[in-house]
């Protein structure tokens, strides 16, 4: 039997534990539903979606509803089944063999892995002890890789931390190819790349309905970028790769904005509160403008404190086997309901 490709051997797949927990805080979903409004819409349109026949493989009416939201045509806008999907098909058009992509560590493990899987090589740049990026790394380790594609992620997972414009800046300065900034909770953040985005800027901003738009089960994705670039990343999609429903789903949630702004305010004091009551607790915290809070317990191992947590029917990240994470665990914020049994959890574990 032929073997795999060598250089897939060594990866190691995506591995988060789906346990069956009563408190799932470990994917950074939304604890609350899309609107009963949006569901009936969605179920509605279903009945009427003549499924014998492909979708539309251009996806115009979610483009441009999409680019709407944005301020921009639908030539700037491609989507996909999730934002991994859209980064996949950049990978695929700019990186492979030959290929440099540069990623600040630690950061989302995806972002080296999606690059790699295409058969592009991964450099690797630094973040700061307290997760910070510091501009003048950016440049270096930019300078150093002259990479096709730089990875940025603001907030970035999974220590929460918003990369400022300055980064970005300093990235689109010094860098060769594309710079792509991964906005998959940019929404629970104060600022966005996409008021950077300007005519021939090789700039990319990649955003989700997995996490603020709740819609994790739908798998929708998009980019936001120069409209040669979105052309390109379009070659390397499969032809009528996002369904129907899924076209329909992004389309309609679309309608719902106000709604989702209003759960994300209501996620964004959720996560002061938890914030505060980890700081009361025995464990380092950092300043988060996402859904999740990373924390490193002082005296007990990560493993432990996960397993401790699970015996409690609680399921959150285990990061402290990741490079630079040592000791830490990421919690999604929740309902005050499961951020409470969390915290009753926690406080028992760590005494
Ligand atoms: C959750 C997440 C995504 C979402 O990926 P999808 O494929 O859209 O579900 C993308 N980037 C980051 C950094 C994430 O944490």
């Amino acid at each position: 039997m032929i073997s795999v490709r060598d250089d897939l051997v060594e990866l190691e797949g995506y591995h988060s534990a789906q346990v069956t927990v009563d408190v799932r805080l470990n994917t950074n979903e939304s604890p609350y539903p899309p609107p009963p409004a949006w569901r009936e819409a969605f179920l509605a349109e279903l009945a009427t979606t003549p499924f014998h026949r492909y979708p539309d493989r251009e996806a115009l009416a979610l483009r441009t509803a999409i680019g709407e939201l944005h301020g921009v045509g639908p030539e700037q806008v491609l989507a996909g089944n999730g934002s991994n999907e859209v980064i996949q098909a950049l990978c695929l058009a700019y990186g492979g063999p030959g290929r440099t992509v540069a990623v600040f560590e630690p950061t989302y493990a995806l972002h080296s892995h999606i690059p790699r899987i295409t058969g592009t090589a991964v450099a690797v740049g630094e973040r700061r002890d307290d997760f910070s990026l510091d501009p003048a790394e950016v440049e270096r380790a930019v300078t150093e890789a002259q990479p096709a594609i730089t990875f940025l992620c603001s907030p970035n997972n999974p220590t929460g931390r918003i990369d400022g414009p300055e980064v970005v800046e300093a990235a689109l300065a010094a860098a060769p190819g594309l710079v792509l900034v991964d906005e998959a909770y940019a929404q629970f953040a104060s600022w966005s790349a996409l008021a950077m985005m300007s005519g021939d800027q090789p700039l990319v901003v990649t955003r989700t309905f997995s996490k603020t738009w709740s819609m994790a089960a739908c798998r929708l994705g998009y980019l936001v970028a120069p409209a040669p670039v979105v052309a390109a990343a379009e070659r390397a999609m499969l032809p009528y790769h996002l369904d129907a429903p899924t076209q329909i789903a992004g389309r309609l949630a679309l309608r719902f904005t106000a709604d989702m702004e209003a759960r994300v305010a209501l996620l964004v004091s959720e996560r002061e509160r938890l914030a505060a009551a980890l700081g009361a607790l025995p464990v380092d915290t950092w300043p988060s403008g996402a859904n999740f809070l990373l924390f490193r317990p002082h005296d007990i191992d990560g493993p432990t404190v996960w397993k401790g947590l699970v015996e409690r029917s609680v399921l959150v990240r285990d990061c402290s086997s990741w490079p630079r994470l040592d000791g830490c665990l990421r919690v999604t914020v929740g309902t005050p309901a499961e951020d409470d049994v969390f915290l009753t959890a926690l406080r028992e574990v760590l005494s």
